[in-house]
Formats: structure tokens, C-alpha cells, sequence
């Protein structure tokens, strides 16, 4: 195995959706930047898929845009003018348009695949970014001056800073002896697509159901996807069903809302859980996207929350570096996670307690919620925080 040596700005551990973004926007402030991913390039390129669609907001599209990812991506979306997030049990639903917050679109649904390619493609074509594939992190070493790469293809990579973008269960964030609070949901999310009966005019369904939340989101014509967060024990007497008792299965619960519904795809599943570490920096290492918290894809969230990691972190990178500093400081590094930091926390404690309560017998807290549903549709200041909030629109959080 050939031994290469070269000096970098950055390397980021992890070139998934928040990695290869973080990627792609240094390298348009001149960062020169290494992305060491344990994936194999042409595999992602040929026929990556995970069977997911992301819900992605007006705030990641607009910072997407600003990336130079967003025109590639844009012909094969489809735009959320509508969000309906109601209770099974008794049919109290709070509704979000887009008019209520004068914009175009709350959000738009992006192909796992198609986005993961988009994003590789882009880098692969930037003369500022390396691509390390089929690599992992075999040694690392922490100096005053830099940090020192060993990769398991035998490369050996230097850096001002390195930043840890490899996911929910970052092997960078154990590493570097990060201690995470960590619960599981005992859930799993079944993610398929479907065709339905009637159009679902752009819009986009949250059910929690007493078994766990479904989402029913708008695809191009009379399709959606599809993301039911099940006890496990329940989701693995569903992954055993045939096609036609699925449907079966769907139609009983969820018939109304589209109409009959029919599946389109095999059906994936993901085990949920939440992880919070006690901090995301240390001197010349950062965090970012599902490494620095991973929440319940209950609200489509998570990759929404990593591309303000992004903003936030290039923003303070790109400052330190005109100013002559150093950008693996940690006092420089401490900024990002304060600015950060509500901002993930709040959602990530929303997230959780609507996982939580919704899934509760209790007719009181059931009654209280189906209360505050209606106190919300009829209270619109309120109401449009939250939606400004969810769509990634509110620019100054408070810092922690
Ligand atoms: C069912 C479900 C539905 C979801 N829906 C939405 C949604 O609608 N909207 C939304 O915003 N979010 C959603 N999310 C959350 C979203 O998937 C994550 O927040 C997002 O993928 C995080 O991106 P990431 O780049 O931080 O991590 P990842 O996507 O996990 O990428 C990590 C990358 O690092 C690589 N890697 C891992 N370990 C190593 C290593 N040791 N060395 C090198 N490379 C490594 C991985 O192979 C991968 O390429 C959903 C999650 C689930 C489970």
C-alpha cells in the first residue's frame, strides 16, 4: 500500500449528507479539505439508496442554495405548502400552510440517493476537496500545532482541525472520550413508499398513533413516502407480513388521509434512539449533524439541524481565518457549540416529549393535548414561531 503525506485546512471523518455538505461549503470559502468516508465513491455514485426521502426546510434550502447544491437538486423535489400533525385517537389536528408564514413553501421532500450523489459529485469536481474512500481512522494524534491522521489505506493527513461528521454512532466522538447521553425508543422506523388514491395537494401528514408516529409525505404525483416509528417488538411482526397484508394493515388506519394506499417499495427499517454528548469541541476537533445529536425522525429534523451545524461552523471558520487565527482553537470552536446549542437542544427535547406523550394512554394528558392542539390553530403569533423554528428560519437563537 502506496504511503501519501499532504497538509490540509480540515478533515472531516464522514462525507454523508452533513460531512459532504460541510465539504463543499469550505471549499467555497478556499479551505483546502480532506473527507476521509468509509463508503466506496463508485457505489454511492451507481445506486446508493437507503429507501428514505428527507424532509428538507426552507431554511436548508436556502442554505443549500447558498452552497451551489440546491440547482441540482431542485427539478426532482417536491415542495410541503401544507403540514397536518394530528392525533389518531381523537382526530384533533393542528394545520400549518405556507401562508400563514408568506412564504412559497414550508419545505421540500429530496431522495436519500439522489441527494447523497448530488453532494459527491459536487466535491468529487471541486479542486479544494480530497476524497478518502473506503477509509476510516486508524490513528490520530492531537499536537499545539496540528492534528495527525493515520487512515486504514495508509494515507497520512495533517490539519489545523478535524471534525467529526460520522454519524449517529460517531467512532470519532468515542475516540476522542466523549461522554454521550444516549436512551433508546425501543422503536424501529419502517420507511417505504406508496401510491395513493387521491392527490395529496402538497401536503404533508403527522399521525401519532398510540403505537408511534406516522408520516405520510407528498412525492411527485399520487406518491409518498412513508416513516412509521413502531414498538419493536410490533414493527417485527409487521416486517413479516406479506405485501397485500401490509396494505391491508395500512388501509385500515390510514385509508382516510389519502385515500386506499398501495406500496411501492420494500420496506427498510431504522432503530431509533436519542444521543446527546456533554460537549461537541475540543481543542482542533468538532462535531457536527447526527455525531453532535441524534434525535427522533418524528419531525424530520435531524439532517435540517446538521446543515445549521454547517452554517454556523463555516460563519466562524471563515472569520478566524481573515483574522490570521487560529480555526482549531478551542475558544473559536466554543463559539460554534454556544451558538448551537439551544437551537439542537430545543429540538431535540420537542421531539422527544411529543414521542413521549403521544404515545401515552393517559386520557388526561391526551385531553390536554387535543386542547392545545386548538389553542394553537386559533393563537397565530405562537403558532408561527414554532413554524419559523421548524423551517429553520429563526437566525438568532439564544446562546448556551
Ligand atoms: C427513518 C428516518 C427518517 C429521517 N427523516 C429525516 C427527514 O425527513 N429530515 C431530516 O432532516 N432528517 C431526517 N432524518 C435524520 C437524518 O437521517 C440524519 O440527521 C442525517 O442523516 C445525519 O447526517 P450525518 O451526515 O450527520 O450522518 P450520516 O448520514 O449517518 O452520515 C455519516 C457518514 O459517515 C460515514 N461513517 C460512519 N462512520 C465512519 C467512520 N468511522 N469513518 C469514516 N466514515 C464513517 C457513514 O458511512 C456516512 O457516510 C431521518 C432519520 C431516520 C432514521
Amino acid at each position: 500500500m502506496e504511503s501519501r503525506e499532504k497538509n490540509y485546512d480540515v478533515i472531516i471523518v464522514g462525507g454523508g449528507l452533513v460531512g459532504g455538505c460541510l465539504a463543499q461549503a469550505l471549499s467555497l470559502q478556499d479551505f483546502q479539505v480532506a473527507v476521509v468516508d468509509e463508503n466506496d465513491v463508485s457505489k454511492i455514485l451507481q445506486d446508493y439508496r437507503d429507501g428514505r426521502s428527507y424532509a428538507i426546510s426552507l431554511g436548508s434550502k436556502r442554505i443549500l442554495d447558498e452552497i451551489g447544491l440546491w440547482s441540482s437538486l431542485e427539478k426532482q423535489t417536491q415542495s410541503i405548502e401544507t403540514i397536518l400533525v394530528g392525533s389518531e385517537v381523537d382526530e384533533s389536528f393542528l394545520t400549518y400552510h405556507r401562508e400563514d408564514v408568506g412564504e412559497d413553501a414550508l419545505g421540500f421532500m429530496v431522495d436519500a440517493g439522489l441527494f447523497r450523489r448530488t453532494i459527491l459529485s459536487k466535491s468529487l469536481k471541486s479542486e479544494n476537496v480530497t476524497w478518502l474512500s473506503n477509509s476510516t481512522v486508524d490513528e490520530y494524534q492531537v499536537s499545539a500545532e496540528k492534528v495527525t491522521v493515520k487512515t486504514s489505506q495508509g494515507d497520512t493527513i495533517t490539519a489545523k482541525l478535524m471534525v467529526a461528521a460520522d454519524g449517529a454512532r460517531s467512532q470519532m466522538r468515542t475516540l476522542m472520550g466523549i461522554s454521550t447521553r444516549e436512551w433508546k425508543y425501543e422503536q424501529l422506523a419502517l420507511v417505504f413508499d406508496v401510491e395513493h388514491k387521491n392527490p395529496h395537494e402538497n401536503t404533508a401528514v403527522e399521525i401519532f398513533t398510540p403505537d408511534g408516529p406516522f408520516a405520510i409525505l407528498p412525492h411527485k404525483g399520487q406518491s409518498a413516502g412513508c416513516v412509521w416509528s413502531l414498538k419493536r417488538s410490533y414493527a417485527e411482526d409487521f416486517l413479516k407480513l406479506s405485501k397485500q397484508e401490509m396494505e391491508d394493515a395500512l388501509n385500515l388506519r390510514f385509508e382516510k388521509v389519502f385515500g386506499t394506499l398501495k406500496l411501492i417499495t420494500p420496506v427498510s427499517s431504522f432503530p431509533l434512539s436519542v444521543r446527546q454528548p456533554d460537549c461537541c469541541v475540543q481543542t482542533r476537533f468538532v462535531m457536527v449533524g447526527d455525531a453532535a445529536h441524534t434525535i427522533h425522525p418524528l419531525a424530520g429534523q435531524g439532517a435540517n439541524l446538521g446543515f445549521r451545524d454547517v452554517q454556523v461552523l463555516v460563519r466562524e471558520l471563515t472569520k478566524v481565518l481573515k483574522l490570521g487565527m487560529d480555526i482549531g482553537s478551542e475558544s473559536v470552536l466554543k463559539k460554534y457549540q454556544r451558538k448551537r446549542r439551544f437551537d439542537n437542544l430545543s429540538m431535540l427535547m420537542i421531539t422527544d416529549s411529543s414521542a413521549r406523550v403521544f404515545a401515552t394512554q393517559n386520557p388526561f394528558m391526551r385531553w390536554s393535548f387535543s386542547k392545545g392542539f386548538k389553542f394553537l390553530n386559533r393563537t397565530s403569533r405562537i403558532k408561527k414561531h414554532m413554524m419559523r423554528h421548524a423551517m429553520g428560519l429563526v437566525k438568532d437563537f439564544p446562546r448556551l
